[in-house]
C-alpha cells in the first residue's frame, strides 16, 4: 500500500522588487514545492499572486539553475565553466580577497540591489562582511533613490497613504505607473474604487495595460512631470481650489511655491507636456474638487534628469488642496519609510565593524565608467574585484558598453552569487549556487503596503545552493574574521530582524505577516519635518520648478536633429526587471525584444509591423523588432526590457543606448531621457 503523501503548506514572502511584496503560501509535497498561492487572509495579497511568481516552482526547480559552484575555463563573458567543490570556491575566493585587501580592501566593491527584497539575504551578513573588511561603499541608487530623496526632503518620512485606502477614494491618479505590470495588488484596489464610482486618470508616456482601462489617459513627454504639477498647481490657485488652512498649518514656504506655480500657466505646460490646454485644465478641474482624492506615483517617472524635482511638485500637490486630511486622499509613492526604526538595521549590518574606517562610496549606476577607472587620488584604487548579489548588472546598469567592457577586464576578479547563468554570471571567475526564496529564510519589509512578513524555508536547497547569508559566514571565516556576530544563522537574523516592541512577532510566526501601527490618515495633522511642515523650500535644492531632460529638443537641438525620438524602456509585462527572462513559459508569452513606434514615426521611416529595427544613438545600437502602435505617442518610443543580452537578436539590450548622467537629486540613473533614432535594419 502506498504511503499517504506528505503534505505541508508553508508561510512565505515574495521576495521581489515590487511594491506589493505578497505573502504566499507554499505547498510542499514529499518534500518538492509543488504550489505556490498568494495567501487569502493577507490584506493586500487577497489570495492572489501575479503570473510571474505563480511559476516560481518552474523558475526553482528550472533545468538551467546553477546546482555546483563553477569556476570560469573560458574567456569573460562567454559563460563557460567546470564545476567546482565549495572548498575549492571558497578556498580561492577567500584568498584572493585577502591579497587584494592587503594592498587596499577600497580596491573591492559588494555589488547587490533588489534580486532579493529580504533583509537576511540581501544586506545582513553581507553587509557585516564588508564593513568587517573595510571595503568600498556601494550607493545603491539604481531604481528609487531620486523619488526617494525627493520624498524625503518634502515630508521628512519615506511613506504616504495606506495602499487599502485607495478603495475609498473618488478620484485616483496613476501616475508614472503601469500598475497592471508592477503593482498589480494596487490596480484590484483601484479597480474596487471604480466600482464605486471613483474616476481614474493615467499619467504616462505609454498607453500602457493600465491606461487603456482608465477612464483617462494624459500621454505627456516622458521628463514633463514637474511641468505638468506646476500648471495643476496654477489651476488650483487661479480657481481657489485650495485649503488655505492646511497650507497655513502644514506646508512651510507656500508664497514660494505659489510665485513659482504662477509662472506655469497650462498653456507654458501644454507645450512642454506635449498635452493639450483642455486636458491640463479639465485634469485640474477634477483634482481640485473631487475628494477625496489620491495619487498613486509609481518610480517610472523619476528616471530622468529632473526626476527629483518632479516627485518634490507633485508630492505638494495634496498639500495645497488638503488632500491628507482624508485616509483616502493624499499620495502613496513609497511606504518604506513606515519601517524605519522597526527592524534593527545596525544589528543586521553591524556597521560599527568600519570601526572608524570611511571607505569610498561608489554609485552603482556609474559602474561601467567606475570599473574603467584607474587609480587616482580622487577615485582611489583601481577597482579590482566585485562581488554581485542579488544583482544584474551587465543587462540592467546603463551604458551597456562600458559595463560590458568594465566586467571583461581580465585583471578584474568577480564572484557572483546566482541562480542562473545571467549577462553577468557569464563574466564571473566564480559563479556561487545561491538559494531561492522556498530554500532560505528571510524577513520582509514592503514599499507599497504596511505589513512586516516571514518567509520561512519550504524545501531543502535545491543541488549544492546556499543562502546568501550562509555564503558570507562561510567567506568570513576563511577570511579569519572572529567577531561572534558571524556566526549568527539565518533563522536568528530573520526572527530578530524586526525589533519585538515595534513589531508584532507573535503575529509574523502564526500568520506570517504582521500589520505596522501606522496612523490611518498619517499627514492629516502635519508631517515628521523639524516645523511639522511639508517642505517646499529645501536647503540645498531650493523651490522645485520644471527641469528639462538632459537630451531633448529644448536642451540639445543640435542632438534632438539627429536623434528625434524619445525612448523610455519600461519593464515587459512578463519580466521583474531582468528577472524571469529566462523562465520559457514566460518568454513564450513576451515573444521578442520589442519595439513600439507610432504610426506616425514608423511611416516617415519606412518602418512596417514586425519589422527588424536598428535603434541608435552616439552610444550604441540595439536590433529588435518594430510593433507599430499607438502604445507610443508621437515622437516617443518604447523597448520593452529588461531582456538579457544573450537572449537578444543580437547580444544587447536597450542599455546599449543608455547613459549614466544622474538625476538632480539621489544620484540615479536618468534611464528614460534618451534620445535615438530608429531606422529598417
Ligand atoms: S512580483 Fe509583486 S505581484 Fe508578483 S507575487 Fe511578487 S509581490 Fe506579488
Amino acid at each position: 500500500m502506498n504511503a499517504a503523501p506528505d503534505i505541508r503548506v508553508v508561510h512565505a514572502a515574495c521576495p521581489h522588487d515590487c511594491p506589493d511584496t505578497c505573502a504566499m503560501r507554499v505547498t510542499v509535497e514529499n518534500g518538492r514545492a509543488v504550489r505556490v498561492q498568494g495567501d487569502p487572509e493577507h490584506p493586500t495579497t487577497n489570495g492572489a499572486l501575479c503570473t510571474k511568481v505563480s511559476r516560481y516552482p518552474e523558475r526553482t526547480y528550472h533545468p538551467e539553475r546553477v546546482l555546483t559552484p563553477l569556476k570560469r575555463v573560458g574567456p569573460k563573458g562567454r559563460g563557460e565553466f567546470v564545476p567546482v567543490s565549495w572548498d575549492e570556491a571558497l578556498d580561492t575566493i577567500a584568498a584572493r580577497l585577502k591579497a587584494i585587501a592587503a594592498r587596499d580592501p577600497e580596491a573591492i566593491l559588494p555589488y547587490s540591489y533588489a534580486g532579493t527584497m529580504g533583509l537576511v539575504q540581501g544586506e545582513s551578513m553581507a553587509a557585516r562582511f564588508f564593513h568587517q573588511l573595510g571595503a568600498s561603499r556601494l550607493d545603491r541608487t539604481i531604481c528609487a533613490s531620486a523619488g526617494s530623496e525627493a520624498l524625503l526632503a518634502t515630508y521628512g518620512i519615506k511613506a504616504g497613504m495606506h495602499v487599502e485606502h485607495f478603495t475609498e477614494s473618488r478620484l485616483i491618479l496613476i501616475w508614472g505607473s503601469n500598475s497592471i505590470t508592477s503593482n498589480l495588488h494596487f490596480w484590484t484596489i483601484a479597480q474596487a474604487a471604480k466600482r464605486q464610482g471613483a474616476k481614474l486618470v493615467c499619467i504616462d508616456p505609454r498607453r500602457t495595460e493600465t491606461a487603456e482601462k482608465c477612464h483617462e489617459h494624459l500621454a505627456l513627454r516622458p521628463g514633463s512631470d514637474g511641468a505638468l504639477a506646476l500648471a495643476l498647481m496654477h489651476e488650483l490657485i487661479a480657481h481657489d481650489w485650495l485649503d488655505h488652512d492646511y497650507l497655513e498649518r502644514y506646508v512651510d514656504g507656500w508664497p514660494a511655491l505659489r510665485e513659482r506655480a504662477l509662472q506655469w500657466p497650462a498653456e507654458r505646460a501644454a507645450a512642454v507636456c506635449g498635452l493639450t490646454v483642455e486636458q491640463i485644465r479639465g485634469l485640474a478641474r477634477d483634482y481640485g474638487t473631487t475628494k477625496p482624492a489620491a495619487i498613486r506615483l509609481n518610480y517610472g517617472m523619476q528616471r530622468v534628469h529632473g526626476g527629483g524635482s518632479a516627485v518634490r511638485l507633485i508630492a505638494l500637490l495634496p498639500c495645497l488642496t488638503g488632500a491628507w486630511r482624508h485616509r483616502a486622499g493624499g499620495l502613496l509613492l513609497s511606504a518604506s519609510g513606515w519601517f524605519a526604526g522597526r527592524r534593527d538595521d545596525a544589528w543586521l549590518q553591524r556597521p560599527d565593524l568600519l570601526a572608524g574606517r570611511q571607505p569610498r562610496t561608489i554609485n552603482m549606476s556609474t559602474i561601467g565608467g567606475d570599473l574603467l577607472r584607474e587609480a587616482s587620488p580622487a577615485f582611489g584604487p583601481r577597482i579590482e574585484a566585485v562581488v554581485v548579489y542579488n544583482s544584474n548588472p551587465v543587462a540592467v546598469a546603463p551604458e551597456s558598453r562600458k559595463v560590458v567592457a568594465g566586467f571583461a577586464r581580465e585583471d578584474l576578479f568577480t564572484v557572483v552569487l546566482e541562480h542562473f547563468l545571467t549577462d553577468t554570471a557569464d563574466h564571473a571567475d566564480f559563479v556561487l549556487p545561491a538559494t531561492t526564496q522556498l530554500e532560505h529564510w528571510d524577513a520582509h519589509t514592503a514599499y507599497g503596503h504596511t505589513y512586516a512578513l516571514l518567509n520561512k524555508p519550504a524545501i531543502e536547497p535545491v543541488g549544492q545552493a546556499r543562502s546568501n547569508a550562509a555564503i558570507f559566514r562561510a567567506l568570513a571565516e576563511r577570511m579569519g574574521f572572529d567577531d561572534p556576530c558571524f556566526a549568527d544563522d539565518d533563522e536568528t537574523l530573520a526572527r530578530r530582524a524586526f525589533l519585538a516592541d515595534r513589531v508584532d512577532l507573535d503575529s509574523l510566526e502564526r500568520r506570517g505577516w504582521a500589520r505596522l501601527d501606522v496612523a490611518e490618515a498619517p499627514f492629516a495633522n502635519g508631517f515628521p519635518t523639524p516645523s511639522g511642515k511639508a517642505i517646499v523650500d529645501v536647503p540645498g535644492l531650493g523651490v522645485p520648478d520644471h527641469v528639462p531632460n538632459y537630451e531633448c529638443a529644448e536642451t540639445t537641438p543640435e542632438l534632438a536633429a539627429r536623434f528625434p525620438l524619445a525612448m523610455i524602456s519600461p519593464p515587459a509585462r512578463h519580466f521583474l526587471n531582468s528577472t524571469f527572462v529566462n523562465v520559457k513559459s514566460l518568454r513564450a508569452v513576451e515573444g521578442e525584444p520589442l519595439l513600439e513606434i507610432h504610426p506616425d514615426d514608423a511611416a516617415a521611416r519606412g518602418i512596417a509591423d514586425g519589422a527588424e529595427v536598428r535603434v541608435f544613438n552616439e552610444r550604441g545600437e540595439y536590433r529588435c523588432a518594430a510593433a507599430v502602435s499607438t502604445r507610443a505617442r508621437p515622437g516617443v518610443v518604447v523597448g520593452l526590457g529588461v531582456w538579457w543580452r544573450k537572449l537578444g537578436r543580437d547580444g544587447t539590450n536597450v542599455n546599449e543606448l543608455t547613459h549614466q548622467r544622474l538625476t538632480d537629486i539621489g544620484r540615479a540613473p536618468s534611464f528614460y531621457d534618451c534620445l535615438v533614432e530608429v531606422a529598417v535594419a
